[in-house]
């Protein structure tokens, strides 16, 4: 297991030998100790990444190309060691590890496609200007990238397959949850061929390895997935040097069931957007609507099937139910619960922690609160756990209007079996994407991006090259268009 930090090529430790312990979230056994890292580690690892951006914007598109698909061959051939690390780390069902792999690979071969699609584009103009324009792509430079726990090989693929599709050099920033994930990428990376400074691995303390970032003006993107409280200081930091953020912050995800939505269906897409990662993601749905007519019917269906939810260590194969990430994560969805009881919601199901023999106190139980209201926390912010606060509404016009009353605008879902119908309440939602009938619209082939305060830019296909190599126009006057 690698367990050492990459800047320049090198494998290094803390400048202090000092490190930070990697625990299981299931049992909070030491996995293993990583760098614990901060500013002047970065600063290298950003001078090593600006002096690799020549090197790397050298490199042809067919030699950047074969980059990201020899990385991506390698993340298959060690798929199960990955996924096992990942659940080890993070505490994920290892069949979710296993898919978080593949989802991962597909962002470095979406990027290699979309490279090889991509050509230089030319605008001749001249009849309406007398010019002629020539338009590239053009990498930016260095990117700094900062990832969160919840998804920590797909968040760092989603960035890392177009910074380096456009010769981009990064300096990457995992999660102090999640090191040793990014840093086992790392190491395939060097044996896929990855030129030294090209990808640099910094583990440790976040707000002095920002503050080199934010400090240095060769960085010229910080790409940003977490929380929007840490966007939101991200935003702040930059203010010096101005480097171009891309931000995918949190959301709070509607679930709409309309009156016509197949019931069944409803359920299944329910148990796999929001029970996904244990409900620990960004997409998952947190406000759960249905219409009163198919109310009573769907809680049963759903009470049913999440009553059947396995609690373990993920590396347990009957396991469905991994743990909460941490101690904080644990009581943010104890307070939710408890706060939406106070203000009136009926529990019907859970509500409390399981105790899962040899494991650490870090599982809840599946749990279901009906009668939430918008007051309620869980209606508010992220509960990041196996909670569904649903609620019944008569008028898809409310549930519009509930659903796009948060400063959130991230994912939504509509359930209808009438397409014009889903579509008329999907235009109107204030989300950067919409699922309908479909629990799991993101994927590397299309835009992902927030509205409101969940973010800024956009992840996955062709636009998530732009990010990092913008167009740049050349504009002549008097030359041969043919000789361009
Ligand atoms: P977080 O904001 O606490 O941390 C994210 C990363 O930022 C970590 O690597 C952390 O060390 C770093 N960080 C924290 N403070 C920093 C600072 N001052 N300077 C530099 N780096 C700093 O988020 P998290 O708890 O790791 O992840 C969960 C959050 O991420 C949730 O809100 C979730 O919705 C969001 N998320 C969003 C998406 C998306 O695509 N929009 C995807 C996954 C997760």
């Amino acid at each position: 297991m690698q367990t050492r930090n990459l800047i320049d090529g090198r494998w290094t430790v803390a400048d202090d030998g000092s490190t930070l312990p990697v625990l299981d979230p299931a049992d909070d056994s030491l996995i293993a100790e990583v760098p614990s890292c901060g500013r002047d580690e970065a600063v290298r690892a950003v001078a090593a990444a600006a002096r690799a951006f020549a090197l790397f914007q050298a490199m042809t598109a067919v030699e950047r190309v074969s980059l990201l698909k020899a990385i991506s061959s390698l993340m298959a051939e060690r798929k199960n060691a990955l996924a096992e690390l990942l659940t080890r780390e993070q505490g994920k069902p290892l069949v979710e590890s296993l898919g978080e792999v593949d989802y991962a690979r597909s962002y470095l071969d979406g990027a290699a496609f979309e490279l090889e699609r991509q050509s230089e584009e030319t605008m001749l103009d001249r009849a309406l200007t007398g010019k002629t324009v020539l338009v590239r792509p053009t990498p930016l430079g260095v990117a700094a990238l900062i990832t969160p726990w919840n998804f920590p090989y797909a968040m760092l693929t989603k960035k890392i397959g177009p910074a380096f599709a456009m010769g981009c050099p990064v300096v990457v920033k995992p999660s102090e949850e999640t090191p040793l994930t990014a840093l086992a990428f790392a190491e395939l990376c060097v044996e896929a061929g990855v030129p030294p400074g090209v990808l640099n691995v910094v583990t440790g303390e976040p707000i002095g390895i920002g503050s080199a970032f934010f400090e240095s003006p060769d960085v010229r993107i910080v790409s940003f997935t977490g929380s929007t409280a840490t966007g939101r200081k991200l935003v702040e930091a930059s203010s010096r040097q101005l480097p171009r953020l891309a931000l995918e912050l949190g959301g709070h995800a509607p679930f709409i069931v309309l009156e016509d939505a197949d019931l069944e269906s409803a359920v299944s897409g329910l148990m796999i957007s929001k029970f996904r990662n244990g409900g620990q993601t960004c997409v998952s749905p947190n406000r759960i609507m249905v219409h009163r007519s198919l109310h009573d019917g769907f809680v049963a269906r759903l009470s049913e099937r999440m009553s059947a939810l396995v609690p373990g260590r993920g590396l347990d194969p009957q396991t469905t139910l991994g743990p909460m990430i941490n101690d904080g994560g644990i009581r943010k969805v104890q307070d939710h619960v408890a706060d939406a009881v106070a203000r009136g919601a009926r529990l019907v199901l859970g509500g409390e922690l399981i105790e899962v023999p040899g494991l650490a106190r870090r599982f809840h139980a599946p749990t279901i609160l009906l009668d939430a209201t918008p007051d309620m926390a869980c209606f508010q912010e992220e509960t990041f756990g196996p909670v569904c606060p649903i609620m019944a509404f008569d008028d898809v016009e409310d549930a519009i209007t509930i659903a796009n009353g948060l400063p959130y605008g991230l994912a939504s879902y509509v359930w209808s079996s009438r397409t014009a119908q889903a579509l008329h309440v999907a235009e109107r939602l204030h989300t950067g994407i919409v699922g309908i009938n479909d629990p799991a619209p993101v994927t590397s082939w299309t835009p992902f991006g927030g509205r409101k305060q969940s973010g800024w830019g956009i992840e996955g296909g062709a636009a998530a090259l732009d990010e990092y190599a913008p167009p740049k126009t050349y504009s002549m006057v008097g030359l041969d268009p043919e000789a361009v």
